[in-house]
């Protein structure tokens, strides 16, 4: 992420904003902000560790935005989580 020029990434990120919201309209000015502690770190490593995690009570799951190891640690990931849950846990019911 440091790699990527501030300029470039904005462009990107508006892009997918403008498109996603149906905005005709130029980037407004902006400030980008990076918070490194807003995830753990998700080294190759890291995401080898729990993708390997195994978990052995019947009736008890793990959620979590960090269990979706091939997404960055986000809001979308923790609610992505409990819902292949909520999913398997509706076919077994
Ligand atoms: C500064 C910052 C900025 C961020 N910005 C963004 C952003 O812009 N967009 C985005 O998508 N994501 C962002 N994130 C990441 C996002 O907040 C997380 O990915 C998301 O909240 C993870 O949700 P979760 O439910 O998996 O875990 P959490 O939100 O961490 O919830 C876990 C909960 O479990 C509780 N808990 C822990 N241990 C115990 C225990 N033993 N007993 C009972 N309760 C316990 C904790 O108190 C917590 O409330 C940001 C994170 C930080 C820190």
């Amino acid at each position: 992420m440091e790699d990527i020029r501030k300029d470039q990434l904005i462009k990107k990120i508006w892009y997918e904003v403008s498109q996603s919201l149906d905005l005709d309209i130029e980037c407004p000015p902006y400030r980008l902000i990076f918070e490194k502690r807003a995830t753990y770190n998700q080294s190759p490593e890291n995401n080898k560790m729990v993708s390997q995690l195994k978990f052995s009570v019947d009736n008890a799951f793990l959620i979590g935005d960090w269990t979706e190891f091939n997404f960055p640690c986000s809001i979308e990931s923790s609610i992505l989580s409990a819902k292949k849950i909520c999913a398997k846990l509706a076919m077994e019911s």
